[in-house]
């Protein structure tokens, strides 16, 4: 294998899962971030199997902080939001492990990111490096950052991974302007001390309330290894534009979206302190995510609702599945067709899931979670389908 001088944009979850793959796969790899330094934001984060199973071969390290901080839910339950009515139960904990090779975690996003972070050696993440631009050259692809206006200074990679979320610039550069739609959803978010809803039944579960609407819904779960409970709730709200992750909501607000709720989700709801409100943003798919040696990866390439809890595993799916392609490459000449190879092996899984993700109907009345939970990014053949 030849080593490849690799350069990430954003040290996201997806951005570091992806630098840790490629380190291990033997590449030199420098990470981009915009940001001065790592912050504690944002919220706690359902990795479902698929996602933990990717994450496990990253390294025991990683494997192990996660489990560390992380909790283990033990069923996910489906809830109607009147009647209380369960219409679906999956058991999780040992049994998914069983089934898929590894249970469900719910863990701190920051400390997720800590973990990845700690894996991966220090000095090759650059912290207050935006990236402006990005272009092919004859030796690979090239980079400029903000405040670097002499294009002779850019750096120049073999393979350069878009890596920078949402709004990227990587995206930008490499497909044209065209900002994400503001989907009329807003999602607030609270933690509640255990202790406070201990008497709501299965409060160990991850427990979904689907609402009257598709886009009304309250999630909960387990949080610092079942200390708090995680409350996710979004509805419609047209007139909220505010994508910020740090932004107070009202409680009064929270609880007046869903009074006529069931008691049992209402008391999660009446527990809160506070609340924070984001509202929800996302893209169409992309027809392609790579041109020559620059490619996407994560929210910069599909993002999507977080109906289905898939945005930040298929972040780690893809770090994963582009760095076995790129683990067999003899030299830059062969990065093309592994960048092409990558695209092509999960551009139709990670389509599916955020087209699915809109709709909001997964697991609402049971159904079948292995085509999700079971896929194996590590084992999958590379052979392009
Ligand atoms: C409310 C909500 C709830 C969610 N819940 C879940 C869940 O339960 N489970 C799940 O799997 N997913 C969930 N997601 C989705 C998940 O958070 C994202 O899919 C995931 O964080 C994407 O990771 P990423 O690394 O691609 O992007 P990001 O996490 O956005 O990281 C991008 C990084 O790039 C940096 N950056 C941006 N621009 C530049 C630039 N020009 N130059 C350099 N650096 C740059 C940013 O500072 C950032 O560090 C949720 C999303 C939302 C909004």
């Amino acid at each position: 294998m030849g080593t490849l001088k690799i350069g990430v944009v954003g040290a996201g979850i997806g951005g570091l899962a992806a630098a840790n793959a490629l380190h291990r796969a033997g590449h030199d790899v420098t990470v981009f971030e915009q940001a001065r330094q790592f912050f504690r934001v944002g919220a706690d984060i359902n990795l479902t199997p698929n996602a933990v199973r990717a994450l496990d071969g990253l390294g025991e390290g990683i494997a192990r902080a996660a489990r560390e901080s992380g909790a283990r839910p033990t069923h996910r339950i489906s809830r109607l939001w009147d009647t209380g009515e369960e219409t679906s139960r999956l058991p999780m904990g040992d049994e998914a492990e069983r089934k898929y090779g590894a249970p469900q975690l719910t863990i701190h996003r920051a400390d997720l990111l800590a973990a990845l972070a700690d894996a991966f050696p220090a000095e090759r993440v650059r912290f207050g490096c935006r990236a402006a631009s990005i272009a092919a050259t004859a030796e690979g692809a090239s980079i400029r950052f903000e405040g670097q206006e002499d294009q002779d200074k850019a750096t120049t990679f073999d393979v350069l991974v878009g890596a920078d979320g949402i709004h990227s610039a990587v995206r930008t550069a490499m497909f044209g302007a065209e900002k994400p739609r503001f989907t009329g959803v807003v999602a607030f978010r609270a933690v509640v001390p255990t202790e406070r809803v201990r008497h709501v039944p299965n409060i160990a579960a991850f427990t979904k309330w689907w609402g009257p609407t598709p886009q009304s819904q309250i999630v909960t779960f387990p949080l610092n290894q079942g200390r708090d409970t995680f409350v996710f709730a979004t509805t419609a709200q047209a007139s909220w534009h505010d994508e910020s992750w740090t932004t107070a909501g009202s409680v009064d607000e929270l609880r007046g979206f869903y009074a006529d709720f069931h008691p049992d989700a209402r008391a999660l709801l009446d527990a809160c302190d506070s609340v924070l409100k984001t509202a929800l943003y996302e893209r169409d798919p992309l027809p392609r995510w790579s041109i020559g040696p620059m490619t996407l990866l994560g929210d910069a390439c599909h993002p999507m609702m977080p109906f289905m809890a898939q945005g930040a595993g298929m972040a780690i799916e893809d770090a994963v599945v582009l760095a076995r392609n790129l683990a067999a490459v003899q030299g830059p000449q062969d990065v093309q067709a592994a960048l092409a190879r990558y695209e092509a092996i999960r551009i139709e899984r990670a389509g599916r899931i955020q087209l699915g993700s809109r709709g909001n109907e997964w697991l609402k009345a049971g159904g079948n979670a292995d085509w999700v939970y079971g896929y194996d990014a590590w084992t999958i053949p590379l052979e392009t389908p």
